[in-house]
């Protein structure tokens, strides 16, 4: 089983050093879309870490810059940083701009999953000639549905370790402790755009900007919805089952036989 392989690059700059990543079984280029809370970030970490996939997530890139001291930080990102508090979109310029930067992930080995990105339509057409400049094909785009209510619970619930980054919730997926992590001992954080204020500020903003790239992603023949109701494991059976019979599963694994002469 390949292990998630290492994000410099992608958390830290075009110049950070990543791990080199062995060629996976298969090479999956995917985008992952759905509400914020719908549980994206869990299959993708998931997906990443049984496919060798990179896990992509401007998200993450954008809270690892609210970490810089303000004076380590361009104008540009620390107004990204600022719409990312108030649970606003980031402009499509900067996020443009740390992609392009970046563009050396999407060559990646080991495939890439996008978590995140795109979110406007301007962004899925700019990744789209991104994509073609540097001749990667998007193999899907896996589209996570869930009732606006559910996601708003799932949001509202969330608790994360400031630590070691693990995901919990008050009622569905409690700590043995509680507020405090299971894995590392850290007090758990509730994400500034996970309060409430924020919340409804971010589903609106996905209803209006991102929602629209579903029709974008289905006219090029991309998309496959799935429900994200459940527990992680059965959303990604369901997920690899889509991508089987898509035509896009895992070659069976080597038995061995006929491996040598
Ligand atoms: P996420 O973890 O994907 O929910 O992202 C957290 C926040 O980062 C979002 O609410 C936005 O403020 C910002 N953000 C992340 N990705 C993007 C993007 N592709 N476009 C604009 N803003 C983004």
């Amino acid at each position: 089983m390949p292990s998630p392989p290492d994000r410099s690059n992608w958390l830290k700059g075009p110049k950070a050093p990543c791990d080199p990543v062995d060629p996976p079984p298969r090479r999956y280029n995917l985008v992952l879309l759905g509400a914020p809370g719908v549980g994206k970030g869990t299959q993708a970490a998931l997906l990443s870490s049984r496919l060798g996939a990179c896990h992509l997530s401007t998200g993450d890139l954008f809270r690892a810059a609210r970490t810089l001291a303000p004076c380590n930080r361009t104008p540009a990102l620390t107004a990204a940083v600022e719409a990312m508090q108030r649970g606003e979109l980031v402009s499509d310029d900067t996020v443009l701009e740390l992609v392009r930067e970046r563009v050396d992930c999407l060559r990646c080995n080991g495939g890439f999953l996008l978590d995140g990105f795109p979110r406007t339509l301007r962004q899925a057409r700019a990744l789209d000639r991104l994509l073609e400049d540097i001749g990667v094909a998007l193999d899907a785009v896996l589209m996570y549905e869930l009732p606006v209510e559910e996601v708003v619970a799932r949001i509202g619930g969330r608790r994360v370790c400031p630590a070691c980054k693990a995901v919990y919730h008050v009622t569905g997926h409690p700590p043995r402790v509680e507020g405090i992590c299971d894995a590392c001992g850290t007090l758990l954080i509730q994400r500034d755009d996970d309060r409430p204020e924020a919340v409804r500020v971010r589903m609106e903003t996905y209803l209006r900007a991102t929602l629209p790239l579903v029709e974008h992603y289905r006219a090029l023949g991309l998309l496959m919805s799935l429900p994200a109701d459940g527990e992680p494991e059965e959303i990604y059976g369901r997920t690899m089952s889509a991508l089987e019979q898509a035509g896009m599963g895992l070659p069976p694994p080597s038995t061995g036989a006929g491996d040598t002469p």
